[in-house]
This record gives structure tokens, sequence and C-alpha cells, in this order.
């Protein structure tokens, strides 16, 4: 039997941005405690917690003092201390563990994971060094993208090289870290999975979300994405796989390339709620955070549905004054803002849901709003 955390007991999150806050509000609609380890002071999920720790995440004394103050623990990124992530499994409840988290946070043994899930990925090759790299960069040819094994976000710590003469300009990455080659993936689309799962091994996927990108960074999702009903089913059950080969236990959100035969390539995996499953706070019966939260919680999931086609547009620093003079404009839209002081150029500063009967409809009135210029 999973432990059951009950409400009135403390959540401790690791972490104390967007993600965090929205897991602690959804924990806090059904009476828990929130505490919150977190380097910053004035935090977007500080700002709405009971209890702050303000310290670097490998800072031990404050890793205890975490443990002592809450009844689960879980984590809203993937980039944590590994070994102070193991160490609290040893003085607290952890029930996602830190293997998840040394897997997904280095996409060496992430793509291995994936690989044995049984599921697709673009052709790849492991070097350590950039002399290997030119070795061993005829095996999956022109072009590719490298990209560092760690720490890579928003398209940070990767390269395209489309030819031979671009080589160089991945010399770079290697004094970050060990780093992957990977063939370019033709894509007509980028799509993600939402996977959540409990102790008891109840396992449901949120609706297939269509996302776009400008500049590496996420700028919306449709939903349901505007792929095949076959193409679905085949992220789907990709999803299911790993969650299950991963034994998972919370969430992980599995990226994907969909081509142009409608089959599909997984790109990489986070083991958190996820940027592209905002939607589901007003879209669906249950929001990726009330659903991490009962998975960690030992609470049975709910099977996910989605009221109504929905669009998620990210706002950015620079997205911030545009929309907040915009407001009474659009009645329609729920407005997330993060709580975020400092609105400097792409940062994730909150992002808007609009629910529709007709996406083309509310992506033109997105796109006649003003506030998001190409
Ligand atoms: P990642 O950090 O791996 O999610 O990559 C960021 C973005 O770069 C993806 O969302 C894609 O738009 C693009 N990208 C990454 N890997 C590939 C690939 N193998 N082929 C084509 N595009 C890619």
């Amino acid at each position: 039997m999973t432990k059951m955390i009950y409400p009135g007991q403390t959540i401790g999150i690791i972490g104390g941005g967007q993600l965090g806050r929205m897991m602690a509000v959804a924990a806090k609609e059904a009476g828990y405690k929130i505490a919150v380890l977190e380097p910053t002071m004035d935090s977007p999920c500080g700002q709405v917690a009971d209890i702050r720790i303000v310290a670097a995440y490998d800072d031990e004394a404050a890793l205890e003092e975490l443990a002592e103050v809450s009844d689960v623990i879980t984590y809203e990124f993937e980039n944590i201390d590994y070994d102070g992530l193991k160490r609290l499994t040893q003085m607290a409840y952890v029930p996602q563990g830190a293997e998840l988290v040394r897997i997904t946070q280095n996409r060496v043994t992430e793509k291995q994971m994936i690989v044995e899930a049984g599921c697709p990925v673009a052709p790849y090759i492991v070097t350590s060094t950039y002399e290997e790299l030119l070795e061993k960069i005829g095996e999956i040819g022109f072009p590719c993208i490298v990209k560092t094994a760690r720490g890579g976000y928003d398209g940070k710590g990767q390269q395209l090289l489309k030819s031979a003469e671009d080589l160089q300009l991945a010399k770079d990455l290697f004094t970050h870290s060990q780093c992957i080659a990977e063939g370019f993936v033709p894509f007509t689309k980028e799509i993600s999975v939402i996977v959540q799962r409990n102790g008891d091994g109840e396992t449901y996927c949120l609706p297939v979300g269509e996302n776009i990108h400008i500049n590496h960074i996420l700028h919306e999702t449709i939903v349901p994405a505007r792929i095949e009903l076959s193409t679905a089913q085949l992220a789907e059950e990709a999803a299911l796989k790993i969650a299950d080969s991963l034994k998972l236990i919370g969430t992980l959100a599995v990226e994907m390339f969909v081509l142009e035969d409608g089959s599909i390539v997984i790109n990489e995996c986070a083991p958190r709620p996820h940027n592209s499953g905002h939607y589901s706070i007003e879209a669906c019966n249950i929001s990726q955070f009330t659903q991490h939260i009962r998975a960690v919680c030992g609470w049975p999931l709910r099977k996910p549905k989605l009221w109504a086609p929905s669009i998620m547009v990210n706002v950015l620093g620079q997205h911030v004054v545009p929309l907040t003079n915009s407001i009474s404009k659009f009645p329609d839209w729920s407005v997330h803002l993060y709580g975020k002081s400092e609105a400097k150029v792409n940062r994730k500063m909150g992002h808007v849901t609009i629910m529709t009967d007709d996406i083309n409809t509310a992506l033109q009135q997105i796109t006649d709003s003003g506030i998001w210029p190409e």
C-alpha cells in the first residue's frame, strides 16, 4: 500500500519557480501546508509557501531542515543535486526517488532509458571531447545538433551543424560537459505528452499538446494537437511505455517530434509538471499540478478530460506590459502571472490560457492583440 499524505500535513518542494508555485497552489486547495527550499528570497513559490528555507539546493543543513518540516518531498525541476536528493531519500519520504532525476538530468542516460523502454529516438553518438566528435561525426552526418549532456534548457547548450564547415561552432560546448550529437529530425510538428502515475501504478496521460517554439522557447501549446488520431495514440503509448519502464511516481513530460508519415521520435523527458501542460489548469477536469500532488500524496488519480480546445501562450518579460494593458479587452482569457519582480527579456513571467470552440479564431485573436509580435 502506498503511503497516504493527508491535508494538514506538509509538502516540501525543492525549487521555488513557477512550477513549484502552481504545485503549491493546487496543494493548498486541498489544505496542505507548503515548505519550499530555494536560494532566492522572494521566489514565485516562496510567495505562497508556509515555510521558506532560503539556501542552495545542495546545502546539507537546509536539506535536513526541509526533511524535518516535510511529510513528503517533491521537486519542481530536474537540475537539482542528485547526491543531495539521494541523501534526502534516506532522511525523508521522497516517493519519486532520486533515480528519475539522475537519468533525466543527463541526455546520455535519458536516451538510453528511452531506447530501453522501446521508444524511437533520433540517431545519436556520445562524444566526450571535440576530437571524438570529429572522429565519429560520419556515423550520423549532417545536418545534426550537438547538445551538452547536462544542463541545457530552452535551446541553451546546443549547436546546429549544417555541414562540416560548422564543426568548430560546437567546440565550446565541450568545456561544459560531455555532449551528444544527434541527427536533425525533419519534423512537421513538436508535441508533448504529460504522463502521471501514482505508487499503485495508476497511470494517465493529459491530452497531447502541440508546441510552437520561438527562439527555442515555448511560445504556444495548442490542445488537442492538430495531428492524426493514430499519431496521438502512438504518442500516448510511448509515454505510457516510458512511465512504466521507469516505474514512475509523479509526473513525466515527454517531448516528441512528429514526422511527415505520422510517426514519432522522442526528443527528451522532464520529470516534473511542464510548461506545455499549463492549459490543464482551466481546460481539464484535473490539472497537471493537482494530479502531481495526488500522485505524491498517495491519492487515487483522476482520468483527465479536456473541457474544450485550448491555447496556452507564454508571457515573457517583453509581453508583460502589453498584456496587463490589454486585460480589460479579453474577459475570456485566463491570465497567470508568477510574481517575478524583474521582467527580463525572454524570462518566463506568466501565461495565458484561452479555451475556445474554434482554435483558428483564437489564434487570430492572439495575433491581433499585438502582445506577441513575431
Ligand atoms: P531540446 O533542448 O532538446 O528540447 O531542443 C530544443 C529545440 O531544438 C526542440 O524543441 C526542437 O525545436 C529543436 N531540436 C532539438 N533536437 C532536434 C533534432 N534532433 N532535430 C531537429 N530539431 C531539434
